[in-house]
């Protein structure tokens, strides 16, 4: 606690605006501090028989006075720095031990974004020019620019029906040059990791799994993230935990995590960080960035973490439930799950003919009011016009520099795989507070509508 008289003061109608949220007067005290705390869990769970069904966002639905109080923590210490401030700041440091603990990983840095901690593990892993990385053809952003962004050259694979990175094309695309790969553990479901891990150990390949879509997923009992060399995950809103923004990185091996603390900090190691190392360092300061989580980030996540896998049951009820309901349609291709137990289930997912086939079982789906639609939350990257283009922040960027990088084509061709399983897959989505009834409503809805398009 603070001994400086004026933030004696100043903590006085805080504690008052505490007590008064623990009386229940929750209302008037969030219209008081300014907080619009809208209860979306109420809507999602009470949707009548012929209302439209929505699985809303995960994680405010699960925002209660346990986000507040800590929130109101941070306010009345004055500490919203996580290395220092009147008090001695603890909700980042809390975060990433817990975070570590979960996960089953010796280390966890937590840091302001998903793709913060994609450019942290790409400058961990020492990716930099003439360097190559391979990335799912169909996934967010993030995963393409970090490699941009360490001056290596992007190279995509293919996707399969798991709807994530093809081992097979992963290995087809590895040339002397490939320092990594990046397994996207997409849309709640695990990547197939056991090729891909050897395969990767057998070329010298480090692997950097992006489980920003899976946090909480797992794989033959090992968590997302704890399976290859270094694992980073999202906390943005339409992801699982969320605090509106804000990511982590876990790592088991101490060179890493000490390259990456360093880069998201500027450069110099921190104390905390050289102590959680054992007093050992392996690497100089170099340049770094400014990726810190704030006290009020951590604050959300220590008070979101614990409700982590009440979410995850939730969505895999819901999501067993519909899938029980369909598994016997006549010829129905499910998404191939590489381990259906490691499965969040935050959709249902089923491919049909063709295109026309797939929009015309959308169309009817939304019809019945059921979230129905393509696969979405991410890019189909290599036929998006900039990276068509291998468009740059600079025209001298070192990725596209390269004999390799001026001869490598993006586009269609080199991902016709992708592009085909896009246009045939149905994605159902799943909400991690849907009554039997939602369900239920769901089954009946493909039944009716599946043999119509097929
Ligand atoms: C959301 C996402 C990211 C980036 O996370 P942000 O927190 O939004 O920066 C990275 N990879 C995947 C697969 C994502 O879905």
């Amino acid at each position: 606690m603070s001994t400086n008289p004026e933030n004696e003061c100043a903590r006085v109608p805080q504690v008052s605006r505490r007590g008064f949220l623990a009386a229940g007067a929750t209302a008037a005290s969030s219209a008081a501090l300014g907080l619009a705390l809208p209860r979306a869990s109420v809507a999602a769970g009470q949707a009548a028989a012929d209302e439209p069904i929505s699985p809303g966002f995960f994680a405010s639905q699960f925002y209660d006075n346990r986000e507040e109080e800590a929130l109101l923590d941070v306010v009345e210490t004055g500490s919203p720095f996580r290395f220092w401030g009147p008090t001695v700041p603890k909700k980042v440091k809390t975060f990433e031990e817990k975070y570590a603990e979960y996960m089953g990983a010796k280390y966890a840095l937590a840091v302001t974004s998903g793709t913060a901690a994609l450019d942290c593990a790409v400058v961990a892993l020492e990716v930099g020019p003439g360097d190559e990385v391979i990335v799912p053809a169909y996934t967010w952003w993030s995963d393409y620019t970090c490699v941009v962004h360490a001056g290596a050259l992007p190279v995509f694979a293919d996707i399969d029906r798991s709807l994530c990175l093809d081992p097979e094309d992963f290995a087809r695309r590895i040339t002397p040059r490939t320092k990594a790969v990046i397994p996207v553990h997409l849309l709640g479901g695990p990547c197939d990791m056991e090729p891909i891990m050897e395969t990767a150990r057998k070329k010298g390949i480090a692997v950097l799994e992006d489980a920003a879509q899976c946090v909480g997923g797992s794989y033959h009992g090992k968590k997302l993230g704890t399976i290859g060399d270094v694992g980073i995950y999202s906390f943005q809103l339409n992801k699982m935990i969320s605090s509106g923004e804000g990511g982590a990185l876990v790592t088991d091996q101490p060179l890493i995590y000490e390259r990456a603390a360093r880069f998201h900090s500027m450069g110099p190691l921190r104390r905390i960080f050289r102590e959680r190392l054992g007093g050992q360092s392996q690497a100089d300061t170099f340049a770094g960035e400014n990726f810190r989580m704030s006290e009020f980030t951590g604050a959300v996540l220590g008070a979101q973490l614990p409700k982590l896998n009440t979410m995850i049951a939730g969505l895999r009820r819901a999501a067993d439930a519909a899938r029980d309901g369909i598994k016997d349609l006549p010829g129905i291709r499910l998404r191939k799950r590489p381990d259906p137990q490691g499965d969040l289930g935050y959709a249902v997912y089923f491919e049909l003919e063709n295109k026309a086939a797939r929009d015309r079982c959308i169309g009817e789906l939304r019809k019945r009011k059921i979230p129905a639609g393509t696969l979405s939350g991410s890019v189909l990257l290599p036929i998006h016009e900039s990276v068509m283009g291998k468009q740059t922040r600079h025209p001298r960027w070192p990725s596209f520099t390269s004999p390799e990088g001026r001869a490598i084509k993006y586009g269609p061709d080199s991902c016709r795989q992708t592009l085909g399983i896009f246009d045939r897959f149905v994605q159902v989505r799943m909400g991690p507070k849907y009554t039997e009834q939602m369900t239920d409503r769901i089954v009946a809805a493909i039944r009716e509508v599946y043999p119509m398009v097929t």
